[in-house]
């Protein structure tokens, strides 16, 4: 359907024909059923005989009128209605019934499975607002938004512009009229309905008081965290104020948890959208969960101004909106939050993302050409959030702070409630800088690929350093250096920590950069080329001090050291340059004293991935057996009720294998045992049923049995999960089945994630081998009943990479699944070459685990 997929080409075009949008729209979401009337009057400016289309999806059209006459609603096709002959200023009407969806896309409905109650929110990102009314859907034609909604009267109705009152109409229904938004882009309109209830705020700008609620589910509210949800708001509202040097530039600002979301949030205008699966908490939150959450509030608020009074012209400058906020979430974190170590979380995390995303075949420059909106569905990645937001922080340092934020305020007083491109924000970086930016901008931002900083070290005999110099080795197939301000640093071991002792701050330029600095300083046990991890790049350790870490890596005591040299080992690995036990290993010694908790949210999964996948397969039974025992034995040393334990019982829980093991966890749940300080509640219960399912400990009817225990969405949601990682072959299939051939049309996009997430799980990966062949014959059909959003995350999951070295030819499979399925969607092969990747990677890194073990 190319109609569904608006070009790139399509929409420039479509920019030089219209402007100056200003939309009605009437939207009755009153009505049960599986469809809603929207209404919508179009006023726009054209080029007079001039001829465009608008867009309208999932949608049955009745109604369309331009300039007084009708158009033929059957010339509707492919999501667009052609539009002919238009005048200089122009009426469009169009009306008809649209579809809710269940994918988190459209006008989501969501049916709370414990009181019946129906629950509404829009996500129109990327291009979704078609799908609930008529418009120009493109982020550079911005229009103004007039939002008319009628719902049941016990509802309320929250979007761009304050909230109204409501008006009383009979049958039991109300009308919300909203005022006109300020000019945003149709992706930012946003609508939520239901009868959500909210915690009051205000936040206090500089040109006044902003109202500011925090809404969700009320069978939530005691978990808002209203409260601290507005004091991070407030503290990144004064900051950005401050520093943007721009007051907030809309009329109130409220953040909604909603159920059932694909993303972690979206900066909708004013009426921020929060998952609320992932950052609403009804139980103990880990300090990585939290962090998360101020994060991501952090993220959405920098939106208001880059992105939202300031939008990109196109998809290709995505990273403008994303790679800002992320750097800004990150910096606003570490500057004015509790999170001090922001930057931590963010190496160990999302940074370790980017490197492995970086080093595909399907990597891209941080600035990459967007050609349709299909593709943006594989934009929004980590090269474009995290590597961007690393190419920010280095322009930040190269240009100094002050020059970068002055460019920025002036970007953002020029193209004010408008759209701007890559070269208009470096222009005024640069006249900021009083310098040129091009050569940066070209192999910062313009050119793919990590390069690995490895440094050349020389001592006397007497353990001197005579030389220091830097080596940046670069990929192959990008072979392009780059500059890095950087800080090399010394370790002495001593006393049972390694000391940072020395530390040279210096700018890596070209392939080979001397750092005369450091000559004359005694030779470190550990020496760190990207101490402090202040650029994006790959870190090589010397042999010295590999061998000096492995042997005393729980005296690492630095939280930025202990997740620099985490992610290098990790990375080691999947170059099959380490042996994966030694970083299995590693994990397991310096976990129980990880200080920054995402790092051991994220090695403890990476760990889980080696054990699974970059492990020789012969070994996986007892090294993973081990890794269980270890473990448990660090959470029966853990502070009790500290963070580090909860994350130490959520680790033994995805690798607990044997049946002792998995009796462990069945005593912690049905409460025979405890562990001191920890509460098993909800959530942790089914984190718990999730181990124990996949140890084998756990059959289909037990997990029914917890199901009909939390009738939550919630519950719902995990006991499908869990369901879909018991351990056999039948369960595998089940699961499957419930993703390709339900019953009744596509499953939720929340159960879905669930259950691909349940199925993938293996102790073992060789359980899912019987399966291999139906889940590579089916998946093209699969996605395409699920095309988007979720139909890329679930592939993602359920592309059986972990069969590597169980199924014969599982490289040869993938490659005739490419060949056969040339024309099938871009990103859907995306995923399978991806996929291929990965598993060419894993034999190496499994030859290397294997002649290790055998050496
Ligand atoms: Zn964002």
């Amino acid at each position: 359907m190319p109609g569904m997929n608006l070009t790139k080409r399509e929409a420039a075009e479509r920019f030089a024909t219209i402007s100056n949008a200003r939309y009605a729209v009437a939207l009755d979401l009153a009505a049960t059923g599986r469809t809603f009337r929207s209404d919508t009057t179009i006023e726009f400016d054209a080029t007079a005989g001039a001829s465009t289309f608008v867009e309208a999806a999932w949608a049955d059209i009745d109604l369309v009128e331009l300039n007084g006459e009708p158009i033929d609603a059957a010339l509707h096709e492919d999501g667009r209605i052609p539009l002919e002959n238009l005048q200089e200023h122009n009426t469009l009407r169009v009306a008809g019934d649209f579809g809710y969806r269940n994918d988190g896309q459209g006008i989501h409905r969501f049916v709370d499975p414990a009181d019946g109650e129906v629950y509404l929110y829009s996500q129109f990102a990327a291009n979704d607002t078609r799908a609930a009314f008529a418009c120009f859907d493109q982020p550079d034609i911005k229009g103004e938004f007039t939002f008319t909604v009628t719902v049941p009267d016990h509802w309320v109705v929250i979007s761009n512009s304050p909230t109204p009152e409501p008006e009383a109409l009979e049958d039991g229904r109300a009308r919300w009229s909203f005022a006109p938004t300020v000019p945003i882009p149709s992706y930012g309109a946003a609508v939520v309905a239901g009868p959500y209830s909210f915690h009051e705020g205000t936040l206090h700008g500089q040109e006044g008081d902003i109202p500011a609620r925090v809404y969700g589910r009320p069978s939530l509210e005691q978990h808002f965290d209203g409260d601290r949800v507005l004091e991070d708001t407030q503290a990144g509202l004064e900051l950005y104020e401050r520093v943007f040097q721009t007051p907030y530039p809309y009329e109130k600002y409220d953040q909604i948890y909603v159920p059932q979301y694909n993303l972690g949030a979206m900066e909708n205008i004013g009426c921020v959208t929060i998952s609320e699966d992932r950052l609403l908490f009804r139980g103990r939150a880990t300090a990585a969960e939290l962090e998360f959450r101020t994060v991501v509030v952090l993220h959405e608020l920098a939106h208001m101004w880059f992105g939202n009074l300031v939008t990109m012209k196109w998809w290709d400058d995505l990273w403008l909106n994303e790679s800002f906020a992320e750097f800004i979430g990150t910096w606003a974190a570490a500057e004015v939050s509790e999170w001090k170590d922001a930057w931590v979380t963010f190496a160990a995390d999302r940074k370790s993302v980017a490197y492995v995303q970086d080093q595909l075949p399907t990597t891209h420059a941080i600035v990459t050409e967007v050609p349709d909106t299909e593709a943006t569905v594989s934009a929004f990645d980590m090269i474009t959030y995290a590597k961007g937001a690393s190419a920010l922080k280095q322009l930040a340092q190269f240009v100094g702070e002050d020059a970068f934020f002055g460019g920025v305020a002036s970007y953002l007083r020029r193209y004010r409630h408008g759209n701007a491109t890559l070269a208009e924000f470096l222009a005024e970086v640069e006249a900021a800088a009083g310098r040129p930016l091009g050569d940066w901008a070209e192999v910062w931002l313009e050119t793919p690929g990590v390069t690995t900083l490895r440094p050349i070290l020389a001592t006397d005999d007497a353990g001197v350093v005579t030389r220091l110099a830097v080596a940046e080795d670069v990929p192959a197939e990008h072979p392009v250096n780059r500059p890095h301000g950087i800080e090399i640093a010394g370790y002495t071991l001593g006393e049972g920590t390694f000391a940072r002792t020395w530390t040279v701050p210096t700018t890596i330029d070209g392939g080979l950069t001397e750092v005369p600095e450091a000559v004359g300083e005694a030779r470190p046990a550990l020496l760190l080329a990207n101490d402090r991890d202040l650029t994006y790049a790959k870190l090589h350790l010397d042999e010295q001090s590999l061998a000096n870490l492995e042997a005393h890596i729980a005296e690492v005591d630095d939280a930025m050291a202990q997740a620099t040299v985490l992610d290098a080992l990790w990375h080691m690995v999947r170059d099959g340059s380490l042996p994966a036990q030694r970083y299995i290993d590693a994990v397991l010694a310096l976990a129980p004293r990880l200080l920054n908790s995402a790092t051991a949210e994220s090695h403890l999964e990476l760990m889980v991935v080696t054990l699974r996948r970059y492990l020789a397969p012969e070994h996986v039974a007892k090294v993973t057996e081990a890794a269980a025992e270890r473990l448990w034995h660090a959470l029966g040393e853990a502070e009790p009720g500290s963070d580090i334990q909860l994350q130490l019982l959520k680790g033994y829980a995805q690798v607990a294998a044997t049946t002792e093991q998995a009796l462990r966890l069945r005593a912690l749940v049905e409460g025979t045992a405890e562990v001191s300080g920890l509460e098993v509640d909800s959530d942790l219960t089914w984190d718990l049923l999730g181990g124990l399912a996949a140890a084998g400990g756990i059959d289909l009817d037990e997990v029914d049995h917890y199901a009909s225990q939390d009738v939550s969405a919630a519950g719902q949601r995990r006991a499908a999960g869990v369901r879909a990682a018991v351990a056999t072959a039948e369960a595998k299939q089940a699961a499957w089945d419930a993703l390709v051939r339900p019953a009744e049309g596509p499953a939720i996009n929340a159960v879905q994630f669930e259950t691909a997430a349940g199925l993938a799980r293996a102790i073992d990966p060789a359980l899912l081998a019987p399966l291999v062949d139906d889940l590579l014959g089916s998946l093209r059909d699969y996605y395409d009943a699920n095309a988007g959003f979720v139909g890329v995350r679930v592939a993602r999951l359920v592309v059986p990479v972990n069969l590597v070295g169980r199924v014969d030819g599982l490289a040869a499979k993938l490659e005739e699944w490419l060949a056969a399925n040339a024309d099938a969607p871009s990103v859907l092969r995306k995923v399978v070459v991806e996929a291929l990747d990965h598993v060419r990677r894993a034999q190496i890194a499994q030859t290397t685990s294997r002649m290790a073990a055998a050496g």
